[in-house]
């Protein structure tokens, strides 16, 4: 499994307050906190009245990835062998 990241989305209008302007576009991880200028805060409203919301991202690890790739193409190349000797194409 991936991991989650999350970020800030502002009612993206031209009553957005600065603050959480600097806060819109943060991507933190799952249970890290968003830096504004109200402080440390794990999701909005960062302040009264915020009409910001929250987005979840599952985002994949390459390293896993590339691990997993690679144990498929030694299996594709096993499978491939093995069909190569049912078929009587190579000799053992
Ligand atoms: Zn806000």
């Amino acid at each position: 499994m991936g991991n989650v990241i999350k970020y800030a989305i502002s009612a993206g209008d031209g009553r957005v307050c600065k603050g959480c302007r600097d806060v819109e576009g943060q991507e933190v991880k799952q249970y890290d906190y968003f830096e504004t200028q109200w402080g440390n805060v794990l999701f909005p409203p960062f302040h009264t009245d915020c009409r910001c919301a929250v987005e979840y991202e599952e985002i994949s690890e390459p390293e896993d990835n590339k691990q997993i790739h690679n144990k498929m193409i030694l299996l594709q190349k096993k499978a491939i062998s093995l069909l190569e000797i049912l078929e009587g194409t190579q000799k053992v």
